[in-house]
């Protein structure tokens, strides 16, 4: 069997750049791809053609064997290219990621039954919430622009009482058919969008597209214990489909507000609060207001350290569709005094001279048991 030359295959001339073959590589891949073509066999073989000669000319050392040897360059043990076609299937795969994610994305965009119906688009709205609101959830009033069916119309697009037209650009095939280099390519009908047909006479409030914009109030929903990123899927608050198709989702995504006192970890929050140096020294008490409004005490001990956390449970955020609750946890940060007056210089001093190594054990001797650590790994 005579091989078919890899430039015909792709349509492109021998001088086409990188670009090029990409491109042509790309529209044949997905004209011919298996998936579109269920059980045709021939489609099948172009469809792997394509693949191995877009394989070979897409690599430039690959690519300079084949101008030099044609597909000799590739038989068994064929110069220094051997062995190839043992890693063509992975390769292929990364390509076919790629045009699988614009073939997914082409048929969400398009789904159409009979009649030309096709459910509307998905709609995202971007929502910003306080980390209060995600803790006691809320109904938010948003205002969407949207469409909806065209009431003249019910949607149709035509004008009560006219009928539809058979297309006179592909006459009602719903395909037409174009040249493209070596083959002939089969497209949707730009006209129709491949209904095969058209409205005779348009309505004229929506113009024959079947659907009005329109501006729609939501209540919504946000329940409590909701995370940054969480998403809400509200199923056919979209955009309404054309022709009476169904309408597409609405998708809420929620982002939370950094809090200025409190950060989150799941379903615990955090907060940093200052103590005085003799807060922290003497002990004490501390009133700290809460997520809900309410204020909750916590007992700092006396010889309490800088980095010292306490735990309130069930202060943190509820959790989402449970009744469990996270903690707060809670840690304090001694401050030294600052600006002092000649009177509390004098009372410090003097706590200084009568301080014992028992009030600062960590301090105490801090340096000197460094340096005696450092003087024994020299000994070692
Ligand atoms: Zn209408
Ligand atoms: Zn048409």
């Amino acid at each position: 069997m005579v091989k078919a030359d890899y430039y015909e295959i792709l349509g492109v001339s021998r001088t086409a750049d990188e670009k090029v073959l990409k491109t042509a590589y790309r529209k044949l891949a997905m004209e011919f791809h298996p998936d579109r073509n269920p059980g045709n066999a021939a489609a099948e073989a172009r469809f792997k053609e394509i693949g191995e000669a877009y394989e070979v000319l897409k690599d430039p050392q690959k690519r300079a064997a084949y101008d030099r040897f044609g597909h000799q360059a590739f038989q068994n043990g064929g110069g220094g290219a051997g062995g190839f076609r043992g890693d063509f299937a992975s390769s292929m795969a990364d390509v076919f990621d790629d045009i699988f994610g614009e073939m997914m994305g082409q048929r969400r965009g398009g789904q159409r039954s009979s009649g030309g119906r096709e459910r509307g688009s998905d709609l995202r709205y971007n929502m910003e919430v306080t980390l209060e609101e995600a803790f006691a959830g809320k109904t938010a009033e948003i205002s969407v622009p949207t469409t909806i069916q065209c009431d003249v119309c019910s949607g149709t697009g035509a004008r009560p009482g006219s009928g539809a037209k058979t297309c006179p650009t592909c006459a009602g095939a719903g395909r037409v058919r174009a040249a493209q280099g070596f083959f002939a390519i089969e497209r949707t009908c730009p006209t129709c969008q491949g209904r095969g047909e058209i409205v005779a006479d348009p309505c004229t409030k929506c113009h024959g597209e079947g659907r009005l914009p329109e501006e729609r109030k939501l209540a919504v929903n946000i329940p409590a214990g909701i995370e940054d990123g969480t998403r809400i899927r509200l199923a056919g608050e979209g955009e309404a489909g054309l022709r009476g198709g169904p309408a597409g989702d609405l998708y809420i995504f929620l982002s939370i507000r950094p809090h200025e006192f409190f950060q989150r970890d799941g379903a615990d929050l955090y907060c940093k609060i200052p103590i005085s140096m003799t807060s922290a020294a003497l002990g004490g008490d501390f009133e700290v207001t809460t997520l809900d409004g309410a204020t909750t005490r916590v007992k700092v001990p006396d010889g309490t350290q800088t980095g010292k956390q306490f735990r309130v449970r069930g202060k943190g955020m509820p959790v989402l569709r449970s009744a469990q609750t996270g903690d707060l946890f809670i840690q304090v940060s001694v401050e030294t005094p600052q600006n002092l007056s000649r009177r509390q210089r004098e009372l410090l001093e003097e706590f200084e001279k009568i301080s014992s190594s028992d009030n600062s054990p960590q301090s105490t001797g801090f340096f000197s048991r460094m340096r005696e650590f450092f003087e024994g790994l020299g000994e070692n």
